[in-house]
């Protein structure tokens, strides 16, 4: 592979994707791109993308292709990623912007896909107590008896539920994943740079069958 680590991360929302992504990225020197994370930030700051971006957000939908496309052109292109590479989180998530992603990485192609595996009816109770940090971006599980307010132990933030993990809006997102997203598994597949890691397990078990793949084929 010519110079860098660069890997594509599927899985339904729930799966994981976000917490091996970030582990994967820091075990390889790479940056984490999440496209999620880079709308959430927009809108945080307010940004004309964010305005954009928020409702879009909040119902569950994608957000337009072409503006997908130009922000992870923009980040690609950055040195930390030409030089050693990237975990690519949230992205392609549309067979279009899977095409663009092709030409703007004829050069640099990706390396690894990685389908993490977990069952909707897993992820479906996952995600009911899924929690984040609005400051670091942590997730966390929400116990039994949730502490209300809840502090980040990492940085002392606020750990909340995301405004789109209403249950309609998790529904939601899942259908768009199977209809518009696990086609890609089938397109990445059919060119045999595909990897389905089985993501049920700790995140220590999960995280050390995606090593061992990507260090295996490396
Ligand atoms: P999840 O996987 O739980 O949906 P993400 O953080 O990956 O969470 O994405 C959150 C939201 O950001 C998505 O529901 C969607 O609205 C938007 N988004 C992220 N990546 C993309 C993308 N590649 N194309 C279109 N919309 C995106
Ligand atoms: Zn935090």
């Amino acid at each position: 592979m010519s110079g860098g680590v660069r890997i594509i991360m599927f899985g339904r929302q729930g799966a994981g994707k976000g917490t091996q992504s970030a582990r994967l990225a820091e075990h390889f020197g790479v940056p984490h791109i999440s496209t999620g994370e880079m709308l959430r930030n927009a809108v945080k700051q307010d940004s004309v993308v964010g305005r954009a971006a928020k409702s879009v957000l909040d119902r569950g939908e994608l957000v337009d292709d072409d503006l997908m496309v130009s922000l992870v052109q923009g980040r690609i292109g950055q040195v930390d990623a030409r030089v050693a590479g990237y975990v690519l989180d949230g992205f392609p998530r549309t067979i279009a912007q899977a095409a663009a992603f092709d030409s703007l990485t004829e050069a640099r192609p990706v390396g690894f896909v990685i389908d993490l595996d977990v069952a909707r009816e897993i992820v479906l109770v996952r995600l009911s107590g899924r929690r984040v940090c609005e400051s670091c971006s942590t997730n966390y599980t929400a116990p039994e008896n949730e502490p209300k307010p809840w502090i980040c132990e990492k940085c002392g933030g606020s750990v909340v539920q995301r405004t789109d993990d209403t249950e309609q809006a998790i529904n939601h997102r899942l259908d768009v994943y199977e209809a518009q997203t696990a086609p890609l598994i089938t397109f990445y597949h059919g060119r045999g740079a595909l990897h389905v890691v089985d993501g049920v397990g700790s995140p220590d078990e999960v995280f050390g069958r995606l090593t061992s793949v990507v260090n295996l084929s490396k």
